[in-house]
């Protein structure tokens, strides 16, 4: 299997976070995101300003994208703030359970790649539509949880490995 960027993720994410918790952000959106589409032009669906809520959650072109990995992290629909998932990660979502590690990670991966398409748009003036930015989601998320050995072949957990088609050699 080819890697996705999976190895790329801890690393990104570091960068982003850290990016956000400096205050950078609305900073450099605003900076960098002149050009043919107007200052602050959100670059994913090209119809209202970016700021963060926007950009990865109140966007149609994010919420197309949280709504497939809700559906396959067997949540809700919902495409809350930043702050709401990050309470759900760390209070809803504690411990190691395999159910939780892929509900956490597909948050981690869904802002990585909303994040990447984002840049790659405003950077390097290429796109995706988004069912390939989903597949990216995906395979980065199936990279993972194949790694995980020894899951307990609970409902809930075959039905979490078979949402994202993981076919773990050990189950
Ligand atoms: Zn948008």
């Amino acid at each position: 299997m080819t890697s996705c960027g999976s190895r790329m993720l801890s690393q990104d994410m570091h960068f982003f976070f850290g990016w956000l918790s400096n205050g950078n952000s609305q900073r450099r959106i605003n900076f960098i995101g002149f050009g043919i589409h107007g200052p602050n032009r959100c670059s994913l669906c090209l119809c209202n300003n970016e700021d963060h809520n926007h950009l990865f959650f109140e966007c149609s072109f994010a919420k197309a994208l949280w709504w497939n990995v809700c559906d396959r992290c067997d949540i809700p629909r919902m495409t809350k703030s930043l702050d709401e998932w990050i309470r759900l990660a760390t209070v809803s979502w504690h411990g190691k359970s395999f159910v939780n590690f892929s509900r956490k990670l597909g948050f981690a991966a869904t802002v990585y790649c909303i994040w990447q398409e984002r840049n790659a748009r405003i950077f390097a003036d290429v796109s995706k539509a988004s069912n390939l930015v989903f597949d990216q989601i995906e395979c980065i998320i199936r990279d993972k949880l194949v790694l995980i050995r020894n899951v307990q072949q609970t409902d809930e957990n075959i039905r979490i490995q078979r949402l994202w088609r993981v076919n773990n050699m050990d189950s």
